[in-house]
C-alpha cells in the first residue's frame, strides 16, 4: 500500500470511525496473562530452548518437520518468538537511521513495509514462524527474500512443498501474494500456527488490549496517533491470509 493511500485511510478513519478503545469505561486489565502475551511481555506459554515456539506450536512444527524431512527439506527456522524489547530494538534502529533523512512518519512508512509496530507483531505470540529450507544450498545475503522461494530460487521446493502440506499440521501463510490485500508485503517465509493464533489476533481485537498497548514505550510512538493506530490495525494486522480470520 503506498503511503499516500495509507495516510488518506487514517484520516477517513480519525473523521468517521467511532474509537472504541478511547472510551474511559473499560476496565484496564494489565494482569491478563493473554494480553501480555500477545504483546510480547510474557513467554510463559512458550518451550523449546533455541528457538522459543508456543507448546501446540512447536509440537505441530515438529511433527511437520518430520514429514518434510522425507522429502528431502530440513525445514529450519529462522525467525519465531520475538519479545517486545525485541521488537522494539528492531523498530528503533531504523526508525533512528530513517529519520536521518526522513520526516518521521515517512519514516515509520517506510518501517511498516515490513516490520510491525513493537506490541503489535505476530511474531510476538510464538505462533507465527519464519522459514528456510537448510538443505538447500544457502544464498548469500539475506535469506528472506521474496525470489528465494520461486523460480529456482533455494527455497523454492520448501515453498512447493508447503503449499501442498502446511495446512495438514495447521500451518498458514499469512502474508499472501494477493493483490487485493493491504497491509505488509508479500512474505512466502511467513507462516501461522492458527488453532493458537486465531486466539491472539482476537485478543489484539480487544479493547481492553490497545488499552494495554497504549501504555507501551518506544522512540516514534508519539507519532502513532489514535486514528493511525486504527488504520494500522484494519490495513496491516488484519490485511492477512482471510484464512487466519476465519474462528
Ligand atoms: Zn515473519
Amino acid at each position: 500500500m503506498k503511503r499516500d493511500e495509507f495516510l488518506k485511510l487514517v484520516s477517513i478513519a480519525a473523521a468517521g470511525i467511532q474509537l472504541g478503545f478511547n472510551s474511559k469505561s473499560l476496565i484496564l486489565n494489565l494482569d491478563n496473562k493473554a494480553i501480555q502475551q500477545a504483546l510480547g511481555l510474557d513467554d510463559s506459554h512458550l518451550v523449546s530452548e533455541f528457538i522459543k515456539l508456543e507448546k501446540n506450536t512447536y509440537q505441530a512444527f515438529s511433527q511437520m518437520k518430520s514429514k518434510a524431512a522425507k522429502a528431502g527439506i530440513d525445514i529450519n527456522i529462522v525467525s519465531g518468538y520475538r519479545s517486545f524489547e525485541h521488537q522494539k530494538e528492531i523498530w528503533e534502529r531504523k526508525f533512528k537511521h530513517l529519520t536521518s533523512e526522513k520526516k518521521p512518519l515517512q519514516a515509520i512508512m517506510e518501517i511498516i513495509k515490513y516490520s510491525s509496530i513493537p506490541g503489535t507483531s505476530r511474531h510476538h505470540w510464538g505462533t507465527d514462524i519464519d522459514i528456510i529450507d537448510s538443505a538447500a544450498q544457502a544464498p548469500s545475503g539475506d535469506l528472506l527474500l521474496e525470489k528465494h522461494y520461486h523460480n529456482n530460487g533455494p527455497f523454492s521446493k520448501l515453498k512447493s512443498w508447503m503449499d501442498l502440506n502446511s495446512k495438514d499440521f495447521g500451518f498458514e501463510l499469512v502474508y499472501t501474494n494477493d493483490k487485493e490485500r493491504t497491509g505488509f508485503k508479500y512474505e512466502p517465509w511467513h507462516y501461522s500456527f492458527k488453532p493458537e493464533s486465531k486466539k491472539y489476533l482476537k485478543i489484539q481485537s480487544q479493547d481492553n488490549f490497545l488499552k494495554a498497548w497504549q501504555n507501551l514505550e518506544f522512540e516514534g510512538k508519539s507519532y502513532l496517533t489514535d486514528e493511525f493506530i486504527t488504520t494500522y490495525f484494519e490495513t496491516y494486522n488484519l490485511g492477512i491470509n482471510p484464512v487466519l480470520m476465519q474462528f
